[in-house]
């Protein structure tokens, strides 16, 4: 039952082909540390694969037929692609799912202060975080301002070598015996998650004169004001590039591969296949990370409303058809698996860990304590994609999220299993998960781009 280590059957043409892929996932991770910027760049590269916006289309009365390529944005933060298979859409897709939001700090409504000459950004942390990884890094500012009268004001700064960073302090180990008793949890709290963005009075200014320069630079700079902050949406990320990890360059540290790995990879597996028998489909969404609540989140009807639009543009909308379409389509909800931590072995059953190297990992359920909260694939499907995995000898391993009652988590797996498709976890190992810098191996995100190529082309259950 032992899988083995994909680098093994690699030959050199493989590797060429392992570290292509990876060096244009690391420009997609560069250019996409939001999940605004995520669509825009997925936007960007389908448009010239193609891909057109199923509004517009809807808009100019167009029709759709087999082979057409669209895709539809959601409030600049999530996107689903569609490529329509030969078959009729009735008879259900395959479809890809994945995130792209990740665990940040958000910058607060009424974020700035003046504190004792340094001036503050208050933050409110997204997603499950462990707090004292934050303090003491360099960090990027990214996101947009929108102001009163509808225009919107982008900003990224800190990723760019001349720009300035920004960072959280962190008390110095002489003075910490007492913080150093706390509990992990504790030791930094949510409220002390507050950037230092400067400490350079304003000229003239008597009362909180180094605010007063800060925002005399935001005025200057993005003809922002203080109450523009109430209708911003700021993301403060780990500052700096992807890079390539260990001697042998056969991992990634980057920021956000939780959920951008597999986002990325999807992206591309859609962008490879042929004409297809059934319609391939791609989500890729947001707020995951909280709960998948939202108008973004996959328990949004924004991709029920969106399947309903394909239908009646391809001539084939009823109720009854959509719910068929839904009910008949098979789906990868593809998310980030627990890598097997050497160092934290005991937080793991041996065998039934995802290893780095060892591909792309299924996960038949998520879930916690007694697999609350998991979708629970069917045998009936796993088998299916053992089938087509192997017949593609895609390197696979599967895995469950550590040792039984260590912890848990879930995925979007159960909201789409609502409508009575089948669905598996499934995705890239992490080692690092939700760190600030999270590491994958190259050879996973092969694979794992491999598999999905494969259940777009060949899934029929
Ligand atoms: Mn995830
Ligand atoms: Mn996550």
């Amino acid at each position: 039952m032992e899988r083995k280590n994909a680098w093994k059957g690699y030959d050199e043409q493989k590797m060429a082909q392992v570290d292509a892929l990876a060096k244009e996932y690391m420009q997609f991770l560069d250019a996409s540390k939001t999940e605004r910027e995520c669509v825009d760049a997925i936007v960007n590269e389908i448009e010239a694969a193609g891909y057109r916006e199923l509004s517009v289309l809807k808009k100019e009365g167009g029709k759709l037929s087999v082979g057409d390529k669209v895709y539809e944005v959601l409030m600049n933060k999530s996107i689903v692609l569609f490529q329509l298979g030969s078959k009729p859409m009735v008879e259900g897709m395959n479809i890809l799912g994945a995130h792209i939001d990740s665990p940040r700090l958000d910058v607060k409504q009424n974020p700035l202060y003046e504190d004792s000459d340094f001036a503050l950004l208050d933050t409110h942390y997204y997603g499950g975080v462990k707090k004292y990884q934050w303090v003491t890094l360099p960090l990027a500012i990214h996101g947009v301002v929108v102001k009163k009268d509808g225009t919107t004001v982008e900003v990224n700064v800190g990723e760019n070598e001349d720009d300035p960073v920004f960072f959280i302090s962190d008390l110095l180990i002489h003075l910490a015996g007492e913080q150093m008793e706390k509990k992990a949890a504790k030791v930094i709290e949510g409220e002390a998650l507050d950037i230092i963005v400067g400490s350079k009075p304003l000229a003239g200014e008597e009362k909180d004169a180094v605010k007063a320069g800060i925002l005399k630079l935001l005025s200057e700079s993005y003809d922002i004001e203080e109450e523009d902050f109430l209708s911003a949406e700021l993301e403060v990320v780990p500052a700096g590039k992807t890079r390539e990890a260990g001697f042998d360059r056969s991992m990634i540290l980057g920021y956000g591969q939780d959920d951008r790995v597999c986002a990325y990879t999807s992206l591309k597996a859609m962008l490879e296949i042929g004409q297809t028998e059934r319609t391939a489909c791609c989500i890729l969404v947001d707020k995951e990370e909280i709960g998948s609540v939202g108008a973004t989140g996959m328990q949004s009807r924004f991709f029920e409303n969106t399947v309903a639009e394909l239908l009646d543009l391809c001539g084939e909308y009823s109720e009854l058809n959509l719910r068929r379409c839904l009910a008949a389509s098979n789906m990868l909800s593809s998310d980030v698996s627990a890598a097997f931590d050497p160092s934290y072995a005991s937080a793991f059953e041996k065998k039934n860990a995802a290893f780095f190297g060892r591909g792309m990992v299924f996960n038949k359920f998520t879930g916690a304590r007694g697999k609350s909260g998991s979708n629970d694939a069917n045998a009936e499907y796993m088998a299916h994609i053992r089938s087509i995995m192997d017949g593609a000898e895609v390197v696979y391993q599967t895995a469950e999220l550590g040792k039984v009652d260590v912890g848990g988590g879930g995925t979007i797996a159960y909201i789409l299993a609502l409508y009575g498709m089948n669905v598996i976890d499934c995705g890239v190992a992490v080692l690092s998960m939700h760190a600030p810098w999270e590491a994958t191996s190259k050879a996973d995100i092969y694979e794992t781009k491999c598999g999905y190529k494969a259940f777009l082309e060949k899934a029929c259950l």
